[in-house]
């Protein structure tokens, strides 16, 4: 909204005032688009495309108004503002390459206007561009350590610290605004068997090891599917098959690798079972509906003595009793 207000101010300027009516409407488009954005944003994130054409509209306008101006203007001191946008609104990495592209842009245009003031100086020039420098720097630093520091909170809120899966707020997240496509979507709700026995035996270390090594097999499994963990020992587990044999089967691989393997933790080897609600996903359910209905199916293979698949209609899949 800023450069909105600043660019209507410079358009009446150049038209009214300048006689540079090609830049002057110009930023009319400009404030345009930067109102459009900003009225935008109310409902929306900031696209990508956004961004981009934000950047390179301002850029484009001020190298303009460099070339055909004269350098007495001083229009080419807007260029200090750009690397601060640039990094803003697109990151490091184009940062570094809009900052760059810039820099050789106007060192051009100046150097072809070497002979008239105020660039016939050498200290003048130097000066003008270690200031573009330097804040250029400064915002490649200052977006560098911004984005990390980004990324770990999003890390601390997102991802569960014991195990590093997602956690309920990612699947909350992941449910209502990554997965656009619902039609084929399952959930699998898993609960590990006896899971107290475990750190009863063990240890709860050892417990928390076995964790460990049960998401790490579930991801494996899972390969294009995500896994969050929603409990101390559960997990709820999302994927799209193109029919339910096919998302049966999966659980069923899952039950019976957790059923076969030991997980090694210290020299040990620790036996744990896994029972497993499945349900398909039903256009209009909400997350928590559909996660009450696997919880449903889950209840039933604990009930039905555990290490078993339910899937949504009451079907008990596997049917060979299993004792844990
Ligand atoms: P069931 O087959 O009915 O699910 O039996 P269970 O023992 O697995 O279930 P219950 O809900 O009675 O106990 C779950 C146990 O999981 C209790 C708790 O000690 C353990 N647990 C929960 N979170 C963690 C954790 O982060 N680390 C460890 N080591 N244990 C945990
Ligand atoms: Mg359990
Ligand atoms: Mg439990």
């Amino acid at each position: 909204m800023c450069f909105g207000f600043v660019s209507l101010f410079f358009a009446a300027f150049n038209i009214l005032l300048n006689n540079f009516p090609l830049l002057g409407y110009l930023e009319i488009g400009l404030s345009l688009f930067c109102a459009y954005t900003f009225n935008r944003l109310n409902k929306h994130s900031l696209e990508v495309w956004q961004s981009i054409v934000m950047c390179l509209f301002v850029t484009f306008v001020i190298v303009l108004g460099n070339y055909l101006a004269k350098p007495l203007n001083g229009l080419y001191v807007w260029s200090f503002a750009l690397p601060v946008l640039y990094y803003l609104l697109l990151g490091k990495r184009y940062g570094i390459i809009l900052s760059a592209l810039l820099f050789i842009l106007q060192a051009a245009i100046l150097l072809s206007k070497a002979s008239q003031a105020p660039l016939t100086t050498l200290n003048f020039s130097l000066n003008l561009a270690l200031t573009y420098i330097s804040i250029w720097a400064i915002s490649h630093v200052f977006e560098g350590s911004r984005a990390l520091s980004s990324k770990r909170l999003k890390n601390l809120a997102l991802l569960d610290p014991l195990t590093g899966a997602a956690n309920r707020l990612s699947m909350n997240h992941y449910f209502e605004v990554e997965l656009t496509d619902k039609s084929q979507l399952y959930l699998f709700l898993l609960d590990l068997d006896f899971f107290k026995r475990i750190n009863d035996t063990y240890g709860h270390a050892v417990g928390d090891k076995v964790l460990i090594e049960v998401a790490t097999l579930l991801r494996v499994v899972l390969a294009k599917g995500y896994v969050f963990r929603v409990g101390g020992e559960e997990f709820a587990l999302f994927h799209s098959f193109s029919a339910q044999n096919e998302a049966i089967a999966m659980a069923e691989t899952i039950r019976e690798k957790l059923n076969n393997s030991a997980i090694e933790v210290n020299g040990l080897k620790i036996n744990v079972t896994a029972s497993i609600g499945v349900v398909k996903y039903q256009p209009g359910d909400s997350l928590e509906k559909c996660v009450k209905k696997a919880d449903k199916q889950l209840y039933k293979a604990k009930e039905y003595g555990r290490n078993k698949v339910y899937f949504q209609l009451s079907e008990r899949i596997n049917k060979k009793p299993h004792m844990a």
